[in-house]
């Protein structure tokens, strides 16, 4: 047998994530592994450890990158603050509110599901009836942007509501973060978690997570152990906590933490509100090429994520023949419709430093070629364009 080297193709990723790492991240991973209990390593955390203070908008102490990726961020919220018995609200708008109720079952604790339909937001007043039917919940949970549809909810007013009714707030701001506002500290969030491969633009495997005073202190007053050794907050905070000794937990996956240092130190120098700005814009430019195309989205223009288009698949258009003609043709890829939405959507990704002016014209002229006569022709160019220019 003789394999050789894996040489992957060159792709431009727009679809759910991850997105295109920018080749100074790239280069980072690639610097020389040092210990992980390395006090240059233990220097290099620290900084980390500010920066996604800065990204969240918060000063919680317990900020931390756990080692796995955002379902693992996912996971370590939901272990260490619920435990079997306790009741949680979950809401589910998409793809990932069915996966926290996995989370919340599997730990033997009770799921009270909030509902609403794919693409739409949150509606705030189910769940504030939910909250009033259920006043045994703990925890209130909902994801932030829904990428399975593009759909944004109030995070700030479905944190006021947990507050309102003394339940912990868990967000995932997998999809958010670096990409559109989020506030932790001002808008009251109690624990969140979050991906490196979406907004941010690293390499996927790695789970900003960060959680208030009020989030620890319901831990520490848990009866019963958090059932996972690995993602026990209680013992990672040995490891990453002010003063910690720097027990050995697990061995960090040194050069992935580089990288993320590396994609935080670039969100630093652009600006979070810049990053959230250049989403914003680059969404509108594709948005208006799109819709000149005579495509149109998913969700209502009040609550659709700029870095995560939905738009639906024209009538008598073959969606995976599409998909597959513009990665083999244009090395493109966007992505396809999950769940209720299968076959139905393409979600097309602006996320991190996929998010730039020539990424829109490139997917708007791949598409334009591949669709044909199915859509409006030679006019989608023009009309991102034009907005690119009033946004320049
Ligand atoms: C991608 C994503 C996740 C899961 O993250 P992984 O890194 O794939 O484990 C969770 N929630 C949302 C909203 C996501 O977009």
């Amino acid at each position: 047998m003789s394999i050789s080297s894996f040489l992957p193709p060159v792709r431009t990723l727009m679809g759910p994530g991850p997105s295109d790492v920018h080749p100074r991240i790239l280069e980072a991973l690639s610097r020389p592994t040092i210990g992980h209990l390395d006090p240059r390593f233990v220097e290099m955390m620290e900084e980390l450890k500010s920066m996604l203070q800065y990204a969240f908008q918060t000063t919680n102490e317990l900020t931390i990158a756990v080692s796995a990726p955002g379902s693992a961020g996912m996971e370590t919220c939901f272990v260490n603050l619920l435990e079997a018995g306790d009741t949680a609200i979950v809401c589910q708008n998409g793809v990932f509110g069915g996966r926290m109720k996995e989370n919340v079952e599997r730990l033997g604790a009770t799921a009270v599901m909030v509902e609403d339909e794919w693409g739409k937001t949150i509606d705030l007043n189910k769940v504030e009836s939910a909250l009033k039917a259920h006043p045994e919940a703990k925890v209130l949970a909902f994801v932030h942007a829904e990428t399975s549809t593009g759909a944004s909810s109030d995070a700030r007013a479905l944190c006021k509501l947990a507050r309102k009714y003394d339940c912990l707030s868990i967000v995932d701001a997998v999809t958010s973060l670096g990409g559109t506002e989020l506030r932790v500290d001002d808008w009251g969030i109690d624990a969140i978690y979050s991906g490196t491969q979406k907004c941010l633009s690293c390499t996927p495997g790695i789970s900003p997570v960060s959680m208030n005073d009020k989030a620890v202190a319901a831990i520490k007053a848990r009866k019963t152990p958090v059932q996972s050794w690995f993602l026990d907050l209680n013992l990672v905070m040995g490891y990453w906590g002010k003063n910690a000794k720097r027990a050995y937990h697990h061995t960090a996956p040194v050069n992935a933490m580089y990288s993320l240092h590396e994609a935080l130190v670039m969100l630093q120098d652009e600006g979070l509100e810049n990053s959230w700005q250049r989403h914003k814009a680059n969404h509108l430019a594709l948005r208006a090429g799109l819709e000149a195309m005579g495509l149109e989205f998913v969700v209502a223009e009040d609550h659709r994520l700029p870095q995560l288009n939905s738009v639906t698949i024209p009538d008598g258009v073959d969606d995976a023949e599409v998909r597959s003609r513009l990665l083999n043709e244009f090395n493109l890829e966007i992505g396809a419709g999950l769940g209720t939405l299968a076959g139905k959507v393409w979600r097309i990704g602006l996320m991190g430093h996929s998010s730039r002016a020539e990424n829109v014209i490139l997917c708007l002229a791949a598409l334009e070629a591949v669709l044909g006569d199915k859509v409006n022709t030679g006019v989608a160019l023009a009309a991102a364009q034009k907005q690119l220019s009033v946004e320049r």
